[in-house]
């Protein structure tokens, strides 16, 4: 603590007003002292020697003329071994001993050790001494579930660092000094395996920023086929209530080719986050068949925990996904949602009596979104590997109004775009990311044109469709009949996904591919029909051959049977193919 003096004037829901004697900064961490209590809170606004602190706890009991001490630090997290397989709150406090101790979650005031003090943890030496190290840097690694956990410099350290000192291999605990190292001047630090870094500001100790190129393959064939995501990219997904965000990040948190997941929970319904607390642990990472909890982390906030929580969580998961990346790991951070941290925002914009923006969100709500996503990126370190920060976050806009502030300051930032319809999922159709209205920058697994001719097909499709709705099945002529039919299939056997059968959940690049092309031969090929009827049964026919088709083990006898056995379904009835479709399956082969 510092020797800043401070006295409560005034509460106004989470947010403070307090009268400082002494220096204090803005962000900078400060408690109020309430009934042999501390609440942790944070400096948002400086005026002379008024200060409106946000307080991550419940203000019940504040009264004027209470205490405040100041930390003379910023908000910060605990890096550090151990941080892999936590569920913790906004402020890093971690909840399973929070339920062991109270049952559920924590009392105001009361902070736990983010990372175990007496865990012994296996280390070994990569740096010599003598070497020159800067931030970020490593020192040696301990493994942690299947990676190997470096050991670096603190991320804030200034210059150029010669190691003085280093402990030979052995097990040591967190707060151990491990290493001395000097500066220039002269100056020593002794270094354990632990650092604070504070949650606002980007770590930034790598060589220099990439190009995000390289797909971040989720299995989902909607995302990875038409719709990409680039690793070290950003996507979001908006969505009604109820229109599957949680499920779907809950399936790529499962199936991602990433190392590592942070999960930003931020509940819309009472329990959910409980849900997701008691549901996580039980999963099995169907790569290692180990737990998947042992390469996650959540932070998790339930709607009932006071707001100023909300913004803090969003941050510390990023700061996480930072420090992972800093090892050469890929990481994707999935935020779910964030539109309930937009409105932690305008709650404290509005307690600030800030002049409102659109909708009552604060002005600065677009800067501050996209400041978020710009966290993401693919890092090339000092030691020449790379590691990247995916971000992708849900937004929940009321009624499904995709136009509203937080999805519109969302969707200039980021670089795919999955919006569910609400059309959709009520129709079951699984997942319910608009395969019109939903796009990507990102380059994917599959060659462009051959997704562009897919989705042009789509698009046809619903004009048929459409048109149909007005002149009836009888108005249709059979080529458009079979164009909407073709459509259909696509959206039927390929879009939607299965997410509970233990097949289909997750699809492989390379099963995509195949698959995709098998769908291309059908929408390539020039069917004949006698007339609708006829048209619609053979379609049906088909597609339940497909759906047999998904559901087989990759490259098996069945797999290969099935796939002769639609090839043979679509020779019989076509008349060869478009001239576009047959360049495009060569392209394929
Ligand atoms: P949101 O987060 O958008 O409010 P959820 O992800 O909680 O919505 O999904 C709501 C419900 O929709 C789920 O409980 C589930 O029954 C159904 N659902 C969503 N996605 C899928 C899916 N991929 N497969 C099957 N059911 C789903
Ligand atoms: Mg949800």
């Amino acid at each position: 603590m510092t020797e800043t003096k401070g006295w409560v004037t005034g509460v106004n829901g989470n947010m403070v007003g307090v009268r400082v004697e002494g220096p204090v900064s803005m962000n900078e961490v400060a408690y109020i002292l309430v009934d042999g209590k501390r609440l942790k809170s944070e400096v948002i606004r400086l005026k002379g020697d008024g200060a409106q602190v946000q307080v991550f706890e419940i203000t019940k009991g504040i009264k004027v003329g209470d205490r405040v001490e100041f930390s003379g630090e910023l908000l910060s997290v605990e890096l550090g071994p151990g941080l892999l397989g936590q569920i913790y709150d906004g402020l890093q406090n971690p909840l399973p001993l929070v339920a062991a101790k109270t049952g559920n979650f924590l009392e105001p005031g009361v902070y736990l050790e983010p990372l175990s003090r007496d865990q012994a943890w296996p280390f070994t030496p990569t740096a010599k001494t003598g070497d020159l190290l800067r931030a970020g840097d490593s020192l040696g690694t301990v493994p942690e579930g299947v990676f190997l956990h470096r050991i670096m410099l603190p991320f804030g350290l200034p210059g150029a660092w010669k190691l003085v000192s280093l402990k030979p291999a052995g097990s040591y605990r967190i707060d151990e000094v491990l290493a001395v190292i000097a500066d220039e001047a002269g100056d020593k630090r002794e270094l354990t395996m632990v650092f604070s870094w504070p949650v606002k500001r980007a770590v930034s100790c790598y060589e220099e920023r990439l190009r995000p190129t390289e797909p971040m393959v989720t299995k989902v064939r909607l995302i990875d086929t038409f719709f990409p995501v680039a690793k070290g990219g950003t996507y979001c997904i908006p969505g009604p209530f109820g229109a599957g965000k949680t499920v779907l990040q809950q399936i790529t948190s499962r199936h991602a080719e990433v190392d590592i997941v942070v999960i930003a929970a931020c509940g819309e319904r009472a329990g959910e986050v409980v849900e997701t607390l008691k549901e996580f642990p039980e999963l099995s990472d169907p790569r290692t068949g180990r737990s998947l909890m042992e390469r996650t982390i959540i932070i998790c906030n339930t709607s009932s925990m006071p707001v100023a929580a909300r913004e803090a969580s969003v941050y510390t998961a990023v700061t996480m996904a930072e420090y992972y990346r800093q090892m050469g790991l890929n990481v994707l951070l999935l935020a779910d949602s964030t539109s309930r941290w937009a409105q932690a925002m305008r709650e404290m914009s509005g307690r600030l009596e800030e002049i409102p923006g659109e909708e009552a969100f604060p002005a600065y709500l677009e800067s501050v979104i996209a400041s978020f996503y710009e966290r993401a990126g693919i890092v090339r370190l000092r030691d020449g590997g790379t590691g990247s920060v995916t971000v992708g976050g849900t937004v929940s806009p009321a009624g499904g109004n995709f136009e509203e502030p937080v999805t519109q300051a969302t969707l200039k930032v980021v670089g795919a775009f999955h919006g569910l319809s609400r059309e959709r999922s009520d129709a079951r159709k699984y997942p319910a990311i608009h395969p019109l209205d939903s796009w990507s920058k990102y380059r994917g697994i599959m060659d462009p044109d051959a997704v562009e001719y897919g989705r042009s097909f789509l698009l046809r499709s619903a004009e048929v469709a459409s048109m149909m709705k007005v002149v009836g099945e009888e108005g249709t002529s059979l080529d458009d009949y079979i164009v909407y039919q073709k459509g259909e299939f696509l959206d039927a056997v390929y879009l939607q996904q299965n997410s509970f059968d233990a097949v289909d959940a997750s699809v492989s690049p390379e099963r995509q591919k195949r698959s995709y092309s098998l769908v291309l031969e059908v929408l390539v090929a020039v069917i004949e029909a006698k007339d609708k009827e006829d048209a619609r049964s053979w379609f049906y026919a088909l597609r339940q051959k497909y759906l047999d088709l998904n559901g087989a083990e990759w490259a098996s006898t069945r797999y290969s049977t099935l796939e002769n056995e639609i090839r043979g379904l679509v020779a019989g009835r076509s008349k060869g193919r478009e001239a576009r479709g047959e360049r495009l399956i060569k392209v394929l082969e």
